[in-house]
């Protein structure tokens, strides 16, 4: 903490001053905090998990498939023997491409569910289009397929587009990347062909819907099979599709209308020979982490350096074991939850889950602006939440996927293939509520509003968001508040939009709903007006998702953390009262410092604020002043009416 600071300045420099001022960011990272150490943590005991699973498991078991996957990678011996030996039957194809059919067809193969499943408008995939599977939202007894927009190995369209030096400068540094990845892999001409290919991906980005449009469910459009032909001709639909696995498939959800449109419109009017040679750069550019180290290195430089600003790859270990819990997360989640995660920790975090339930359920019935009609929906949502602590109850199989203890790149392409095809399968089964979507190694939770449920892995719950040996204040301040982020997030600018059984409903009354989005105005100027960088403010629409789950997540746990006194008062914790470790404990669990290039990154790309001012939604709470004595003159001050409360 930084005493000196008054709270009411800067909250977040008060609760973390001095770990920031002492603090280094590791050079391996772009950024560090409570969640990036907790990270680093959860790779240690993934490693050593791994180490073990492959003397103790037998061969052909899933266990040993996790094992021998981890040491090819870690055989960097026989990745640099390799070197494009494994992409190169599929290079071989490209070069061959002769028509538009045959280049439908090959765009058509490499279709994979690839799409960031943490949040469906906070994807990226650099396919032309990206696949996502889930329940309908129009429909939710079925699943369906969602198409999303792709094509772009940059995070964003603002950075092939964007008017000013500094994203200018990006793209001639990009430019010279795409040259270096075809000069290494022996193709001539690099230069001429990286200005095509440049020049290309400039195209799709300049159809691309911008990150806040894509966050709005509304722009979402259901098409059959033949819409396709006709809303979107240039791309032949049939051939794509065919090499998709996707042929029976007959509806649609599109995220993206007018990419989708626009970039199958490119694909009929850009050269065959500059399709062939941006699909030859993007090839190797996407699996460049597992060829030889050069192409590692490169890929590093680029995204790594330039773009997160982080100064050092980091280490083949720590790379083996990302890919590794990419490739056969569920197994590795076992062993992980076996080890380190306690039926005790499972049933604390429960009963949290359950207290801040009910304590949302409780505000939303206590809102004065509220009809009853629009209540008896919200509360019944709240009801039906499905909530996963920990771990999934089932677990995924990786029966017929083939691992090679020698072949690192084919271990990841046939391992993206298998879940690929998983997702294809899932398309023709009943929906599944229950489902997970991220791995309890993870450190993260989140919320499925088509799903209407809930996921808190077993590797967020822990200290110090979940201290069992802290006092309950700080407990409800950090994880509390991440739990009542989550459900929230059911009632946000998204979730609001979808009813219990995750139909795209409007559930509203006119006048309610009308509150809500006035509600919500005003937290966007209040974000808005925060400013990072000199060139760069954050932006209170494309984050107002988050803003929203934050501070109603703050208030629910707030309420939760006094109904847990039964009236009585908290005990005091190194001279702190209980509300003051509430508060500290939830800025504390926003302890984050980045480096310059990824904060740019995060502000343009990212649906969350910094770290800092998430720390700072304080001020919207009443009980945050009296704690402080924070008063009139104060630079988080608000007057009253302009403490923004939504739930
Ligand atoms: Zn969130």
């Amino acid at each position: 903490m930084d005493r000196s600071t008054r709270p009411g300045d800067d909250f977040s420099k008060y609760a973390n001053g001095k770990w920031d001022q002492e603090t280094a960011i590791p050079p391996d990272r772009a950024a560090w905090g409570i969640g990036a150490i907790l990270d680093e943590q959860a790779r240690e005991r993934t490693r050593m998990l791994l180490d073990g699973a492959r003397s103790q498991s037998t061969a052909g078991s899933d266990q040993r498939k996790a094992a021998d996957y981890y040491a090819a990678y870690m055989n960097e011996a026989a990745v640099e023997a390799r070197g494009l030996a494994t992409l190169q039957p599929m290079l071989d194809r490209m070069a061959a491409i002769a028509d538009r059919g045959a280049l439908a067809r090959e765009l058509g193969s490499m279709l994979r569910a690839d799409v960031d499943p943490l949040n469906a408008t906070e994807f990226h995939t650099d396919r032309l289009f990206g696949l996502w599977t889930a329940q309908d939202l129009n429909e939710p007894s079925r699943n369906t397929a969602y198409l999303l927009q792709g094509g772009l190995a940059m995070p964003d369209r603002e950075y092939y587009l964007a008017d000013n030096p500094k994203m200018a400068e990006t793209r001639t540094r990009y430019r010279a990347h795409v040259v270096k990845v075809l000069g290494l892999a022996g193709i001539a001409d690099a230069d001429r062909k990286a200005q095509r290919i440049v020049d290309l991906e400039t195209r799709i980005a300049s159809v691309h819907a911008r990150r806040e449009d894509s966050a709005d469910v509304h722009t979402a459009q259901a098409w059959t099979r033949e819409d396709f032909d006709r809303k979107a001709p240039g791309l032949d639909w049939a051939g794509y599709f065919g090499a998709a696995g996707l042929e029976r498939q007959r509806a649609f959800v599109v995220w993206h209308p007018a990419a989708t449109t626009g970039e199958a419109a490119l694909v009929g009017s850009q050269p065959i020979a500059t399709w062939k040679d941006y699909l030859a750069y993007i090839t190797i550019d996407h699996w460049s982490r597992l060829l030889p180290r050069a192409f590692a290195e490169e890929r590093f430089d680029f995204f790594g350096r330039t773009l997160a600003g982080t100064p050092q790859m980091p280490e083949r270990w720590k790379r083996a074991v990302d890919s590794t819990n990419a490739a056969v997360g569920d197994v590795v989640g076992k062993l992980y939850v076996a080890k380190y995660f306690s039926a005790a920790a499972k049933a604390r975090a429960q009963a949290m889950v359950a207290d801040i339930k009910t304590a949302f359920a409780r505000r939303i019935d206590a809102l004065d602006w509220m009809s009853p009609q629009t209540k008896a929906r919200a509360t019944e949502k709240v009801q039906s939440l499905i909530v996963g602590v920990g771990y999934p109850d089932a677990w995924r199989g990786y029966a017929g996927l083939e691992i090679s203890g020698d072949d690192a790149l084919g271990n990841a392409m046939r391992a993206e293939e298998f879940e690929y095809q998983y997702r294809l399968r899932e398309l023709r089964q009943p929906i599944d509520r229950n489902e997970w979507w991220i791995t309890p190694q993870t450190v993260n939770a989140l919320n499925l509003p088509i799903q209407n449920a809930l996921n808190f892995p077993a590797a967020i719950l822990q200290p110090p968001y979940f201290d069992p040996a802290a006092p309950d204040a700080h407990n409800y301040g950090a994880i509390g508040a991440i739990i009542g982020h989550e459900i929230s997030h059911s009632f946000d600018d998204q979730g609001s939009q979808f009813d219990a059984a995750g139909k795209l409903t409007n559930w509203w009354t006119p006048a309610d709903f009308e509150h809500f989005k006035s509600a919500s105005a005003r937290l966007v100027a209040q974000y808005n007006a925060y400013k990072p960088l000199p060139d760069l403010a954050v932006n209170g629409q494309q984050t107002l998702s988050e803003n929203i789950a934050d501070l109603a997540g703050l208030a629910a746990a707030y309420d939760a953390f006094r109904i847990s006194l039964k009236g009585g008062t908290a005990p005091a914790f190194d001279g702190f009262t209980g509300d003051q470790q509430f508060f500290i404990g939830f800025a504390q669990s926003w302890r984050d410092k980045y480096r310059e290039p990824i904060l740019r990154q995060i502000l343009l790309t990212d649906g969350h604020a910094p770290s800092p001012y998430r720390a700072d939604t304080v001020r919207n709470l009443d009980p945050w002043y009296a704690a402080f004595d924070v008063r009139s003159g104060d630079r988080l001050y608000l007057a009253r009416p302009d403490r923004v409360r939504i739930w």
